[in-house]
């Protein structure tokens, strides 16, 4: 009979008793013949025959409170696999995006066989057509604004895009790099997953269709994402618009651009657009941009924003679209008045749509929510036992983040828990960035949440004035917010409104991740003059006036 040799790194040992105690559970599992594990190496040796799982030995020790992970290089198949056909796998993930590369990297580590499918290009949304991209591009137009918008005196500069299409072909090289890094490569390193080119649509229970070939597994993941929601205007689909996608692909600038929507991807391409030299006017149905944002950050914004000169239309209702004159023509209401906005481009940024059509979810009773995201159970299980689903197609939080962690723990739960021990998603406190400039980064609650909680919170609110390093680099725009459990020092939610606001969030969403008081955040050392030093200071706001203290005083 052939075997192989299969090695686990093993975490969680103490002492010789472990090794042996793990030997043992190890010895009874099937196709398992000679075991040894070292305490002193973390590593656990296998001789390995027919009828062998690595996915029996990884649960084996979780059961006895350790981690076992295959050694890359190692891994024999599994029992379940090598006794069907190549169309047979342990796990099928559909898609390739963060919530994908999530599940397969995790199944892989755990010793299963998996087939990942894609109908489009590798790696989904967030490197092709997302954040990479977008960020690129917002990185290129603070670059532009920033020389065009000299702080230093004496100080000469100048800013405009010369050449749009190098721009874009440069944000494209970047793209091309990061997908073949981050997601060919691993791919291809990562033992156990072979991808499946083609659009994947399950047939029956435990059968998925690629071009034909009809693949089988016990366990799925869904891992299919959102594409652009297009908003339901008379008129739009005869008159032309881009969606992000089209946009951050453009070859040639447009003069002018309508941005309908306005909440993250809407805003952040309008203020990059706006700074390249596009004119933008925003226009969004509620009577706020970010309306589940306190009211005074989103005023402040909209009042930054509109400084630049970009126009911002609230509360505006959308009657219909046309083309007059090679324009595009938007017919409005806004504050009781009918209007028309016109511009060369429509950009449509009015939220994401699950992509549930056409993957025969019906046919293995996989239930949707009537937004078309899939229904999940807190352990990431849809309606139909063993198949999950993660990331954007779940519904919110849609970030490439709690994608790719959905993705991970979907894997674990399929593979190693059975119905009754799934390990439930849990996110607090959830970290996020909208990358205008100032960028909004908000952890835990803000105002507007604490109320709806009941929650009754002391609000420390310091402006970037009185920060040195804003004062240093002369831009002193937004402020920041944190918030405390009245008559506690307990830290339940921060928001920055900072030009880098997303690279401070992460000290408050530690503190309140680990219960950091916050008056351990006044006292401890924050480098003078950094930006975090904004944290202490608000962190002081609770009880001292700031405008009193000296330069660095403790
Ligand atoms: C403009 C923009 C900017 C963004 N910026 C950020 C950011 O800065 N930070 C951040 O965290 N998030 C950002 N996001 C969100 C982030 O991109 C998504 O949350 C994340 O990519 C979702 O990952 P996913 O794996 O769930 O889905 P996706 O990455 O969308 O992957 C789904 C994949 O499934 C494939 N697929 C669908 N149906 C089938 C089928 N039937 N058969 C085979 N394949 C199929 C699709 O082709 C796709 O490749 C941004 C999104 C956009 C649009």
């Amino acid at each position: 009979m052939k075997t192989t040799k299969a090695t686990f790194s093993v975490r969680g040992m103490t002492c010789e008793h472990c090794a042996t105690s793990l030997s043992a559970a190890f010895a009874v599992l099937p196709g398992v013949g000679e075991v040894s594990v070292s305490f002193p190496q973390g590593l656990a040796t296998l001789r390995a025959s027919e009828g062998f799982s690595a996915g029996d030995v990884v649960q084996a020790a979780a059961i006895k409170g350790y981690v076992a992970e295959l050694q890359p290089g190692h891994a024999p198949s599994s029992r379940r696999a090598t006794t069907a056909s190549d169309d047979a796998f342990d796990l099928v993930v559909v898609g390739s995006g963060g919530a994908a590369f999530g599940a397969a990297l995790r199944a892989s580590e755990l010793g299963a066989k998996v087939a990942m499918i894609e109908r489009n290009t590798l790696g989904g949304t967030c490197v092709n057509i997302g954040c990479v991209p977008s960020k690129a591009l917002i990185r290129a137009a603070e670059a532009v604004h920033r020389a065009a918008h000299p702080r230093f005196a004496g100080v000469v500069t100048q800013g405009r895009v010369d050449d749009f299409r190098e721009l874009m072909a440069q944000k494209t090289s970047l793209v091309e790099d990061l997908r073949q890094t981050k997601y060919a490569k691993v791919l291809a390193e990562t033992p156990g997953v072979t991808l499946v080119e083609g659009h994947g649509r399950f047939v029956a229970p435990g059968r998925v269709s690629v071009n034909g070939r009809e693949i089988q597994a016990e366990r799925f993941i869904v891992a299919t994402g959102m594409r652009p929601h297009i908003a339901d205007v008379p008129g739009l689909s005869a008159t032309g618009y881009l969606t992000s996608t089209g946009a951050l692909a453009l070859d040639v600038l447009p003069t002018s651009m309508l941005v309908l929507g306005g909440r993250f991807i809407a805003l952040e391409l309008a203020q990059a657009f706006a700074r390249f030299g596009c004119k933008i006017t925003v226009v969004q149905r509620s009577g706020h941009i970010l309306p589940t944002e306190d009211d005074d950050v989103t005023e402040e914004l909209e009042r930054l924003l509109v400084a630049e000169g970009i126009s911002v239309l609230t509360g505006a209702r959308i009657l219909g679209a046309s083309r007059q004159e090679g324009e595009r023509v938007l017919e409005l209401e806004h504050l009781g008045e009918r209007k028309w906005a016109r511009a060369e481009q429509i950009l449509v940024a009015t939220g994401r749509q699950a992509n549930t059509d056409d993957l025969g979810l019906d046919a293995i009773g996989v239930k949707l929510r009537s937004d078309g995201t899939i229904e999940v159970d807190e352990g990431l299980e849809t309606t139909a036992q063993g198949v999950f689903a993660a990331g954007d197609v779940i519904g919110e939080p849609a970030f490439v983040y709690t994608a790719a962690y959905e993705g991970r723990l979907a894997a674990e739960n399929a593979l190693l828990h059975g119905p009754a021990s799934k390990q439930p998603r849990n996110y607090a406190p959830l970290p996020a960035v909208m990358f205008t400039d100032p960028q909004l980064a908000t952890v835990g609650l803000n105002e507007k949440q604490a109320r709806v909680h009941g929650i009754d919170v002391d609000v420390a609110k310091l402006p970037f004035s009185y920060v040195p390093r804003a004062l240093a680099a002369r831009d002193t725009r937004g402020f920041i917010k944190l918030l405390r459990v009245r008559g506690t020092d307990r830290l339940v939610g921060a928001t920055i409104l900072a030009p880098e606001a997303g690279d401070l969030i992460m000290e408050p969403a530690l503190a309140i991740r680990h219960g950091i008081p916050v008056s351990e955040l006044a006292r401890a050392f924050h480098p003078y003059l950094t930006g975090s030093e904004a944290i202490k200071l608000a962190a002081q706001t609770f009880d001292k006036d700031v405008a009193r203290l000296s330069c660095c005083a403790a």
